[in-house]
């Protein structure tokens, strides 16, 4: 249920609220592209999806995923 999908021009993210562990890697790694103050949360043409990619690879729950 908690599975949403954010697309991006080069890159799909889907984030999984319930298991995220609010470690916040992503928001630090990545501020302008994962923000929780702004709707939609995560704006993927932000940033390099190269960038993303590599923010997401730290997330510690794998509540993140992505597609290229
Ligand atoms: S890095 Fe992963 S676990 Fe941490 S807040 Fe982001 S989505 Fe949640």
């Amino acid at each position: 249920m908690g599975l949403k999908e954010y697309k991006g021009e080069k890159i799909t993210v889907s984030f999984d609220g319930e298991i995220c562990k609010h470690a916040a890697e992503c928001v630090k790694g990545l501020p302008e592209v994962f923000n929780v103050n702004a709707r939609p949360w995560i704006s993927l043409d932000r940033a390099d999806a190269e960038k993303v990619v590599e923010v997401i690879d730290r997330c510690p729950s794998s509540a993140l995923k992505y597609k290229i």
